[in-house]
């Protein structure tokens, strides 16, 4: 499937005539005609993820899926304005991003710290979604305080071998390979000690083992590293360096639970606030005086999140890493959508609380969106943690006061 004839030199007007034209040839006619008639939801009712998973190696070939990325990774090399002028053309049909993670929390640290050799060799298949990613940074005893994680790697020779366990660890189960964040030096302080790696989900020792959440779906793992070689041309960065490299995975995941990577707040519970106000006129609840308020708070907190993403995304575009005003669209996001998904379950009544058996086939759309909203305020770094790295990193308040803060990792008290 032929890349699009467009460059660094493609004006907003070339880039606009050529994605229509590929619209009109590669997207099914379906597709088309549903997004014309009914916009998402008609989108949905023709379009499984099955269908789009199998077209989705024709949208990415296009280079469409990163057009700002250089053109041997998978892009087009299109400047940010010329960018946003194929979004435009392409917003009406719906076309996500598959591999979200890898998109947004593992390609951030290959481009900022990889080599090229690495670029070349995982990002193209990354972005066909023909290699998925997840990352490895959470431990049983290491969530908020991430840098006293304990897992450790030991260079032998080529190799560094492995050991440890990660937890919470998102798509796991259905990927290929990790970002993980591991131990090189106990013997200093907590943040210098660590390098960052890519490990391969298939080597033998790793062991992924399923969680189920609130919600009765498997989203999320442990993982159980044992004496896992990993080649020491998949470490990412240098050795000790791995706290600096983590940040851009840490902050790219932040935008991208927040919503500004890839999606609306809808795509993370159930009900955007543009569907709730339609709910709520079909339940009959729309004239009710609390259901109005709740709504045009929520609806007015909405725009601000999309304007305060559209910066983030702004920076992004420019070749930037999102840095720590992420946090500022992770913390509003999640608390935004608690309040949403709330709102949603709300407007069912009872209908929302009770349902026939089996749990998941019967259990409505608006209380699994609910019940899953309330991970939001913790994936990604909890509200309490990015409030902290706002004040430290945007207002410059003092740090929290941490009485290890020098001492060798190794003398630190764990539980
Ligand atoms: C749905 C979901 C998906 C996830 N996916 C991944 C993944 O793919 N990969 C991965 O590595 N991890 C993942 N995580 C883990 C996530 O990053 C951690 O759960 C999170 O960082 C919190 O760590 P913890 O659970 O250990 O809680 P703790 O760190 O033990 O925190 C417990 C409580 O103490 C508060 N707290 C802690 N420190 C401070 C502080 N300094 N100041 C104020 N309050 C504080 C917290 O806000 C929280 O309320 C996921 C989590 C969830 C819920």
């Amino acid at each position: 499937m032929p890349r699009l004839a467009l460059d660094r030199t493609s004006s907003s007007a070339d880039v606009t005539a050529a994605v229509a034209a590929w619209v009109d040839k590669h997207v099914p006619a379906a597709w088309r005609e549903a997004a014309g008639r009914g916009g998402r939801a008609a989108i949905r009712e023709v379009r499984s993820r099955a269908d789009y998973e199998a077209w989705y190696p024709v949208f990415a070939d296009s280079g469409l899926v990163v057009a700002t990325w250089p053109v041997e990774y998978g892009g087009l090399d299109l400047s940010p304005e010329a960018a946003r002028a194929a979004e435009g053309v392409l917003a009406p049909y719906n076309l996500g991003r598959l591999n979200p993670l890898g998109l947004s929390a593992v390609a951030p640290p290959l481009f900022a710290y990889g080599s090229d050799e690495q670029r070349r060799r995982f990002l193209p298949p990354l972005v066909r979604n023909d290699e998925k990613w997840c990352q490895l940074l959470s431990e049983p005893g290491a969530g908020s305080d991430l840098a006293s994680l304990a897992t450790r790697a030991v260079q032998n020779g080529e190799q560094w071998i492995v050991n440890g366990q990660k937890v919470w660890t998102t798509w796991a189960h259905i990927s290929d390979f990790a970002v993980c964040l591991a131990r090189t030096d106990p013997s200093l302080p907590k943040r210098q000690g660590l390098t960052y790696f890519i490990v391969d989900l298939h080597a033998p020792g790793v062991d992924v083992r399923p969680l189920r959440h609130i919600g009765g779906e498997v989203d999320f793992n442990e993982v159980f590293l044992e004496d896992v070689q990993v080649p020491d041309a998949h470490r990412l960065g240098p050795v000790g360096d791995g706290w600096r490299v983590a940040n851009a995975t840490l902050s790219g995941e932040r935008q991208m639970v927040s919503g500004a990577g890839s999606g609306g707040v809808d795509r993370i519970g159930g009900a955007g606030v543009e569907r709730l106000l339609r709910r709520a006129a079909e339940l009959g609840r729309a004239g009710d005086p609390i259901v109005r308020h709740e709504l045009m708070q929520l609806y007015s907190e909405e725009r601000i999140r999309a304007w305060t993403n559209e910066r983030v995304r702004a920076t992004v575009r420019a070749g930037g890493t999102p840095g720590p005003a992420a946090s500022i669209g992770k913390v509003q996001g999640a608390s935004l959508n608690q309040r949403l998904q709330l709102l949603a379950a709300d407007l069912l009544g009872m209908g929302s609380t009770a349902w026939h058996e089996p749990w998941l086939d019967g259990i409505p759309y608006e209380t699994k969106g609910m019940l899953r909203s309330r991970a939001n305020t913790i994936e990604g770094g909890t509200s309490e943690v990015n409030k902290n790295i706002l004040g430290e990193r945007v207002l410059g308040l003092h740090r929290e006061p941490d009485p290890w803060h020098d001492l060798p990792w190794e003398d630190v008290p764990r539980s």
